[in-house]
């Protein structure tokens, strides 16, 4: 058994352990060494053996000593964009090289250990960091200061971005889950190029603090699994209010995962998804969606048909504005966050300068990337003087009215499907060039993101090249428990969500 333990999701790891049938340490030594097995994926930027063997024992110890959590001891690994005390911190950025918090993001410390001193977390084994595109930009992983990440189903294509390496870890079996952060689709877009379950939340159910800022109005964290199931344990144990982040939402906690055996209201044993209408907006399903997603999804949706869902068409009529609004709110306040890396406080300092303003100048030349750079200077010229009211203004106008189309929809139906991208993942350096061509691949995840909704993607099939397909549900805010549903009970009668990439399959 213990040969097979990378092919297990978190609840069967769980079980297991619940079972006595496996330590936290065999799991962990496993996990390891699959890790440095498939070190050329480029999914990790740190891995933490003596640590994550530590916090293995500890998990260990607290099961023999009577508790039962099913997470207890199981390992995953974090966004290298959530600060952690134990392991460095980047943010895919040279600016943070060497960079070393002093405390804990508040989602790390609610799945691992807990606050110091405070209640305990969930136990959770972090193995380490993973890649992503530098602060969080970027749709490919390309942008990551520190190398590109594979997909695992095709090495020569891109994982998807910005958590990439969440992405690509959990669908190369080298961990049951991961966390990843989604500021336009960073979450769900990767998790449909790799064909695994990501879940990004309501704006304010995760915690921001300790999660390093690109866009403040749009950052929400979220998990990585292989399973629905496995998604709404992470969330459970992730999610809730924290007094740090200002923007948090205050409402009680959620236990997601027991919410995904209960019945809908009026669903008969056999139909589960029975009374459920899902709604498609014509503006998710235009001619330029590649031909091998729209079959994927349609098929997709007739599986959500047989379970008993009703299908609706709905309207979403300013989708494509969504990319110049984000694309103008997005940077304006990544100007702002990302004024802090100056080299005074946090990361890198130029070591040759005349004066302060040189310093400044000659570390944010150093230390940035091109696309961080372009986002920097985006961002200041939407927000000064002359034009502000033309841009940074008239978009959060339109970010308004995109949220009130959401509602309108949600009138008549309880959830939205559509695609997560307009394509199968694509092959690395095909955008590097075109930084708005990757900007307009985001169309269809940047409209929850800016009505802050919940999104998730759910794998559905595969396109061209046997590529993974992923299907977007979008729900309505704090209703993550019907997308969790609708996710699972499709996948109690689907096996997309099991297939693994040749070659790590076994
Ligand atoms: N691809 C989008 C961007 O580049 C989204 C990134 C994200 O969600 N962090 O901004």
């Amino acid at each position: 058994m213990t040969a097979t333990l990378h092919t297990r999701g978190v609840a069967e790891l769980g079980r297991l352990l619940a079972a006595g049938e496996a330590s936290s340490v065999e799991i962990t030594s496993h996990l390891l060494a699959r890790v440095s097995k498939y070190e050329q994926l480029g999914a990790f930027l740190y891995v933490d053996e003596e640590g994550a063997l530590a916090a293995a024992r500890a998990a260990d110890a607290r099961r023999a000593a009577g508790e039962r959590g099913l997470l207890l001891g199981v390992p995953l690994a974090h966004k290298d964009i959530f600060v952690t005390a134990a392991q460095p911190t980047t943010a895919g950025s040279r600016m943070l090289a060497g960079y070393a918090s002093p405390f804990d993001a508040t989602i790390v410390e609610r799945l691992g250990s807990g606050e110091p001193g405070g209640t305990p977390g969930a136990g959770m084994v972090t193995l380490g960091k993973l890649n992503c595109d530098e602060f969080a930009m970027g749709s490919t992983n390309e942008n990551s200061a520190f190398g590109r990440v594979a997909n695992p189903w095709d090495a020569t294509r891109v994982p998807g971005g910005s958590s990439g390496g969440s992405a690509a870890a959990v669908a190369a079996r080298l961990l049951p889950a991961a966390t990843g952060t989604d500021t336009g689709g960073s979450i769900r877009q990767p998790a449909s190029f790799t064909g695994v379950t990501g879940i990004k939340p309501t704006y304010g159910v995760c915690s921001r603090h300790g999660m390093i800022a690109f866009a403040s109005s749009l950052d929400q964290a979220g998990p990585f699994a292989r399973s629905a199931e496995d998604c709404a344990l992470l969330l459970s144990a992730m999610s809730g209010f924290d007094a740090r982040d200002s923007t948090s939402a205050q409402r009680p906690p959620q236990d997601f995962h027991a919410a995904l055996s209960k019945a809908r209201d009026g669903a008969s044993g056999a139909r589960p998804l029975a009374g459920l209408r899902i709604g498609l907006p014509a503006e998710f399903f235009p001619a330029v969606l590649a031909a091998d997603v729209d079959g994927a999804l349609r098929a997709a949706l007739r599986e959500f048909e047989s379970l008993g869902a009703t299908l609706v068409d709905v309207s979403l009529p300013r989708t494509e504005l969504s990319i110049p609004v984000y694309y103008i709110i997005a940077p304006a306040e990544a100007s702002s966050n990302l004024s802090r890396f100056d080299g005074v406080k946090f990361g890198h300092r130029a070591a040759h300068y005349a004066d302060l303003q040189d310093m400044y100048r000659k570390t944010r030349a150093e230390g940035f990337g091109a696309e961080v750079k372009r986002r920097i200077m985006i961002g200041t010229y939407v927000l000064s003087h002359g034009y502000y009211d033309a841009y940074y203004l008239q978009a959060q106008k339109l970010r308004r009215m995109i949220a009130d189309d959401f509602q309108a929809c949600f009138r008549q139906c309880d959830v939205i499907a559509g695609p997560v991208a307009p394509s199968v993942a694509w092959p690395a350096g095909t955008q590097s060039a075109d930084p708005v061509a990757a900007y307009l691949a985001d169309i269809f995840t940047l409209p929850a993101s800016l009505a802050g909704l919940p999104g998730m993607s759910v794998p559905a099939g595969f396109g061209d090249a046997g590529m993974p397909v992923g299907l977007q549900l979008i729900g309505n805010y704090f209703d993550e428990g019907t997308l969790l549903h609708a996710a699972h009970a499709f996948q109690q009668a689907t096996d997309w969500h099991r297939r693994a990439p040749q070659g790590f399959d076994a």
